[in-house]
């Protein structure tokens, strides 16, 4: 198998498995992933549970569409990151639960949107920051969420969901369910006395693990 017929393999199987586990629903969310110096994307209107390898839509770093069906409506908003993350190998976008009822709180912080409950969110991902709401599929909203990429993994959308990078297209799956996780854990403490790791704990994780 090609090292490009792997990724598109790779990309169905975690989406699929994303999908069951009711991380995704319906059409919501989209993927993608870089493949040689281009980018492989999930198509518009599908279904991260059904997405089909040949069908994935191929795009230049400029977004240009080459083969494939045509890419999802987020498309900018992915290419905004890999252009401010030179390091980034995938992104994922997802509508899950818990990470989207965090995003609708009109008390979440938005320059520390999901505060350090556990290590495991600071070690992988870091600090997530929070744009404003726009519409989904706008420049608006693929500007906001640039201009957050470079000094973030991730960022929450208010009232939509969270993208995040990851160096590969399995490590920012693995960043994807760390973030609705601890998102979940938010959500199921919220309104109690919750004890958050320290200042001092975080800048230890951050400077150990490397995350901006
Ligand atoms: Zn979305």
């Amino acid at each position: 198998m090609s090292p490009e017929a792997a990724l598109r393999a790779e990309i169905v199987a975690l989406c699929r498995s994303l999908f069951e586990r009711g991380l995704a629903h319906g059409t919501a969310g989209n993927v993608s992933a870089r493949c040689g110096a281009h980018l492989l994307m999930s198509p518009t209107r599908s279904s991260l549970g059904r997405l089909v390898a040949e069908e994935l839509s191929l795009v230049t770093l400029d977004g240009r569409h080459i083969c494939g069906a045509q890419p999802t409506k987020e498309a900018a908003l992915h290419l905004g990151i890999y252009q401010q993350r030179p390091e980034a190998g995938a992104v994922v976008h997802l509508h899950s639960t818990f990470a989207t009822a965090l995003s609708c709180l009109a008390d979440t912080d938005p320059s520390d949107a999901m505060p350090p409950i556990t290590p495991y969110l600071v070690m992988r991902v870091g600090r997530v920051p929070m744009v404003p709401y726009f519409p989904p599929g706008s420049d608006a909203l693929a500007d906001a969420v640039r201009a957050k990429a470079r000094e973030h993994r991730a960022v929450l959308m208010a009232n939509h969901g969270f993208a995040v990078a990851g160096r590969s297209f399995e490590d920012a799956v693995a960043n994807a369910e760390e973030l609705e996780e601890n998102a979940k854990l938010l959500m199921l403490t919220r309104g109690q006395q919750v004890s958050l790791l320290s200042a001092a704990e975080v800048s230890a994780l951050l400077a150990a693990f490397g995350q901006g």
